[in-house]
């Protein structure tokens, strides 16, 4: 759900890392080299054409100025088969403001919940214990452990959301996360026991000095948890819209155990998850610590994906049409509904919704207006389409016939909050995997 790099102003280590990132940037946009294993990077995977970033939300002053557009052309590496975007911009230039508050999400919040109970259980943490968690946003997770007693540390970089983490009781650093934030860390005393990273790794430029922190960072016997969006799911559900400028790499259970084994660190378990459209949570532990055995259920994962041929290049090569059909399929349906005198309005402000509507062409020709509950984000507009963003009772006054569900993960929440439609005969459409219209 958050981002490692926001507000870069906010700490020393951040500014090491976007001039770093910066070089990186210039020279990989001449010849574009693997994220992981620096191999150069032939293959397409889907090229999605020039796309503004996907949380740059417009204020009513901007919508008279130039704004910027980079390609969202995503490849796939032929040497370690990590699927990825090439760094277009450097991390200032990404998040100028931070708008996602995780705590907007009745289900993330069960789901934060959940877990917490069952990993504190799992692996016996109690007061003596030590929990971080890397991009902790506004604290929504780890206030479940403070609350539990056992101590927990927040590392967030975007200083706006971590102050109010601070203020529920979760004591947060605002620091980019890697291997010289480890380090400090360390020698602070803050080895962790459980080290815990939601929706961060495929945000995180540099992955070899994320994962090498983490490495440094976990007591000999410590796990770490991660948790990503699935790369299977990805390709099986047309979510296309999942890809965007933040995101640089789209995992699989293959991809990742390279990578974590690069840094000495072993998965020994995954599970796979409903959120974000089909995600994975692994579990590493250090190589040498043999005391947690590799788990069935990571090995079938494993023997899944090779079943599927995702270490095969022709494997990746028919998503680019499938995405292309995905978008006719849309249009027809927003093109007829426009025709036949209907209202379509939107639900949501993501950044999905973002990707969707700028390589379709959305705008208010077809989508009047969309809403969100995030105040963030209200009275601004979408980033290249300028679809106005509204508080959600204006769907109430406009009585639109059907709502787009931009964030169609928690398409189940919305219908049920949103259940009053029907008092006047309106549909849900989801756009993802097909478009679906439920009435
Ligand atoms: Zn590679």
């Amino acid at each position: 759900m958050t981002q490692t790099q926001k507000d870069p102003a906010k700490s020393l280590s951040s500014i090491d890392t976007s001039v770093a990132m910066g070089d990186k940037a210039a020279t990989s946009s001449q010849n574009p080299k693997c994220l992981f294993c620096a191999s150069p990077l032939a293959q397409t995977f889907v090229d999605l054409g020039m796309s503004p970033l996907c949380e740059s939300y417009i204020s009513r002053e901007q919508l008279n100025q130039m704004e910027p557009f980079y390609p969202l052309h995503v490849r796939v590496c032929d040497q370690c088969f990590l699927v990825q975007l090439q760094q277009y911009v450097s991390p200032e230039h990404i998040f100028t403001e931070y708008a996602y508050f995780s705590s907007f999400s009745d289900t993330w919040l069960a789901h934060a919940r959940d877990y917490v109970d069952m990993i504190a259980e799992r692996l016996k943490l109690g007061s003596s214990s030590m929990v971080v968690e890397l991009a902790s946003n506004d604290g929504y997770l780890l206030q479940n452990f403070v609350k539990k007693g056992i101590p927990a540390l927040g590392v967030e970089p975007a200083a706006n959301v971590a102050k109010v983490a601070v203020e529920k009781g979760v004591p947060t650093l605002v620091v980019f996360f890697g291997r010289n934030t480890a380090e400090k860390m360390v020698a602070n005393g803050k080895k962790a026991d459980l080290i815990i990273g939601n929706n961060v790794l495929a945000q995180v430029p540099d992955i070899n000095d994320f994962v090498g922190g983490i490495s440094i960072l976990l007591k000999p016997h410590g796990v770490a948890t991660l948790e990503f969006p699935h790369l299977v799911k990805l390709m099986e559900q047309n979510q296309f819209d999942t890809i965007y400028h933040e995101h640089f790499s789209y995992f699989s259970l293959i991809s990742v155990e390279k990578i974590f084994a690069a840094h000495g660190l072993a998965v020994f378990d995954v599970e796979e998850l409903s959120t974000h459209g089909g995600s994975i949570r692994i579990y590493a532990r250090h190589a040498n610590d043999t005391s947690m055995p590799v788990s069935a259920r990571l090995v079938d994962l494993r023997n899944r994906e090779l079943a599927l041929g995702l270490d095969r290049m022709n494997t990746y090569s028919s998503f680019a049409e499938q995405v292309k059909a995905t978008k006719r399929n849309l249009l027809e349906f927003l093109i007829q509904a426009r025709r036949s005198g209907s209202k379509v309005v939107g639900y949501g402000a993501p950044g999905k919704g973002n990707t969707l509507l700028n390589y379709c062409g959305i705008r208010t020709d077809f989508l009047d207006f969309t809403v969100d509950r995030n105040p963030y984000k209200q009275g601004k507009f979408l980033p290249g389409t300028h679809i106005p963003i509204f508080p959600v009772e204006k769907i109430d006054e406009a009585r639109p016939d059907y709502v787009l569900i931009l964030p169609w993960n928690f398409k189940d929440e919305i219908i049920k909050q949103m259940a009053r439609i029907r008092s006047w005969g309106g549909k849900f459409v989801v756009p993802i995997p097909n478009v679906q219209i439920i009435p």
